[in-house]
């Protein structure tokens, strides 16, 4: 399921493709995907040029200058094609740009979406209302982890995944921060300590930057938008490695389940609470 680093390896590959460019045809082959696409969506892109793409969260963001924002949520299977040559089944919206290229949003579970806000109300949009600050934004620091932590019974692995509390962050970054800060995901946010905290405030934006870095990570279906393979997931620490040797100190790495979804975690790295001093 792309995250945060994905998303954001997909606008990066789309920028040099549309910023600047006009919309002089665009086709939906279908009314929609996870929710029925946008009224006129065609028309109120076609002829509209792209002032700037970025990103919220999860969701990509296209800015036009008529005045709309095209918010892109990829789902779990979705993808950006670009110059994809023959259409495939799944390449539910094609873009096409006045330089000559095409952009299809290939998406072959259909969990995606695309929708149309105006630029000055996007904020508040459903989608985009109510989530918390960005890991990788200037708001984000270990006053905004102290705060979201403080008190808090939920163990610290949920309190990270809660896009009202954080933004963007999903299990498998989750779980490499958590590692990387020597935290227990079973700890209750309220009794995560000051050495921890100060470990996490670097591990979260250290996580999402190498996997930038890396294009992107291309679990299952997932590709950056040229096609390019992403190679992060070589890297991964616990996530994924139940049974492996953890790569700091050869324990074997333990999975649980926690609010439905794999915990991955280093069982000596990431003591309980009960074994670790209370330092
Ligand atoms: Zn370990």
């Amino acid at each position: 399921m792309p995250e945060l680093p994905e998303v954001e390896t997909v606008m990066r590959g789309l920028a040099p493709v549309w910023e600047g460019q006009r919309f002089t045809r665009v086709i939906a082959n279908r009314p929609d995907l996870r929710r029925p696409l946008p009224e006129a969506l065609g028309q109120r892109l076609t002829g509209a040029t792209v002032v700037r793409l970025g990103r919220r969260a999860k969701y990509g963001l296209v800015e036009t200058d008529r005045g709309d924002t095209l918010i892109i949520h990829l789902g779990m299977s979705g993808r950006m094609r670009v110059d994809p040559g023959p259409l495939e089944k799944h390449d539910h919206v094609v873009f096409e740009t006045g330089n000559g290229r095409v952009v299809a949003f290939n998406d072959a579970r259909r969990f995606g979406s695309l929708d149309l806000a105006v630029t000055a109300d996007a904020p508040a949009h459903p989608l985009l209302a109510g989530i918390g600050p960005e890991p990788l934004g200037p708001d984000y620091d270990l006053a905004l982890l102290k705060r979201i932590f403080a008190g808090r019974l939920a163990p610290a692995k949920v309190i990270l995944l809660d896009q009202r509390l954080i933004a963007g962050l999903g299990n498998i970054y989750v779980c490499e921060a958590l590692f990387r800060a020597g935290i227990h995901p079973q700890t209750p946010g309220g009794q995560v300590t000051a050495a921890q905290f100060k470990r996490l405030v670097l591990s979260i934006p250290e996580v999402l930057v190498e996997a930038i870095a890396a294009g992107g990570s291309t679990l299952r279906d997932h590709a950056a938008p040229d096609g390019t393979l992403g190679y992060f997931q070589k890297d991964f620490a616990v996530y994924g490695r139940e049974g492996a040797a953890c790569p700091a100190c050869a324990a074997p790495v333990a999975r649980i389940i926690q609010s439905g979804r794999s915990s991955f975690f280093c069982p000596a790295c990431q003591p309980p609470l009960r074994t670790r001093d209370k330092a």
